[in-house]
């Protein structure tokens, strides 16, 4: 039976180091980070992860600002608000929530967000600096699952492993699979093109699911003594959420699973912290 990779305690020790620093900043006179997070119209899935991003900067001591937006907001209102965000001396990371309504575009906003304050490292400077294996604000979510399987293996035994990441957006599928070269890792990214995804799967060691179906990851596919991290977030029609992998039945193949909610989730908000900081510190 799987042992569970805890999430929430792995963010809760991030966010306590982040605190502890925020604290010697202030204690040293110096000011405390700023993050501002831009939400556009009210989608309930997207509030709720802006109102945890926001108490997380309170208990970390950050200075948060949660700008608001109608849904109807023009393209050109939000480049302004960026443009305006990123001459603010007292702010050191900007995000746009995703996703937003269909008549923007989030490429070309988080193309003018300043690279040095973007800090969901969705920016293709970021993205570049990691492929180019120079990485500066690293994206939260793929960082916090490197994280995670750090708790497991340690800082050398990701090398060699097989990994296969089943999903390939830009904001998890494709910078993981930069992140787990970096470690040493052999990588497959299985998408919705490939052939055989269970023949995929099941020679990993280590399996990243990152899709956004409930089930779609069958347990019988996971491989005897794996380590499985689903990223994915689904709400059932009862109302559950539920990860893109069978929990159960992979639990009982998987050494090692993260469960949905309470495993990657966590993470991606304590990384949001950490880079904000890094920001603060090394980048203004
Ligand atoms: P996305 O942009 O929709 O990307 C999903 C990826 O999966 C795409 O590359 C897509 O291919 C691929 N795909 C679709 N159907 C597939 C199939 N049958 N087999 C293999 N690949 C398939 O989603 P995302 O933003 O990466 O998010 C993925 C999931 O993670 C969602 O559930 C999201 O809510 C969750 N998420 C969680 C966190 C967290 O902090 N826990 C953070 C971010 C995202 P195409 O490109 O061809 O469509």
């Amino acid at each position: 039976m799987a042992q569970i990779i805890d999430g929430k305690a792995e963010a809760a020790k991030v966010r306590e180091e982040v605190a502890i620093k925020v604290k010697a900043r202030v204690a040293e006179g110096l000011r405390s980070p700023g993050l501002a997070v831009i939400l556009v119209g009210a989608n309930p899935a997207s509030s709720i992860y802006v109102n945890k991003k926001g108490d997380a900067c309170v208990e970390v001591g950050f200075e948060s600002q949660i700008i608001r937006k109608a849904k109807e907001t023009k393209q050109h209102e939000l480049e302004a608000l960026i443009d305006k965000l990123n001459e603010d001396d007292s702010i050191d990371g900007i995000l746009v929530q995703l996703p937003l309504p269909e008549h923007l575009s989030a490429d070309s906003l988080i193309d003018r967000i300043r690279a040095d304050k973007d800090v969901d490292g969705f920016h293709p400077y970021n993205l570049g600096r990691l492929a180019a294996r120079q990485p500066l604000l690293r994206p939260c979510t793929p960082y916090g699952v490197i994280r995670l399987l750090r708790t497991v293996f340690g800082k050398k035994d990701l090398k060699g492993k097989d990994c296969c990441i089943v999903g390939a957006s830009n904001i998890v599928g494709r910078p993981l699979m930069l992140e787990m070269l970096l470690e040493g890792a052999t990588v497959t990214v299985a998408h919705r093109f490939t052939k055989d995804l269970a023949a995929q799967v099941s020679r990993a060691d280590i399996v990243v699911a990152a899709v956004g179906k409930a089930g779609l990851i069958k347990g019988e596919w996971i491989k005897e003594g794996a380590t499985v991290i689903d990223v994915g977030i689904n709400r059932l029609e009862n109302g559950h959420l539920v990860g893109d992998v069978e929990f159960k039945e992979a639990s009982e193949r998987a050494a090692w699973i993260t469960p949905v909610p309470g495993g990657v989730g966590p993470m991606t908000v304590a990384i949001l912290l950490r880079n904000t900081l890094y920001a603060c510190e090394h980048l203004h």
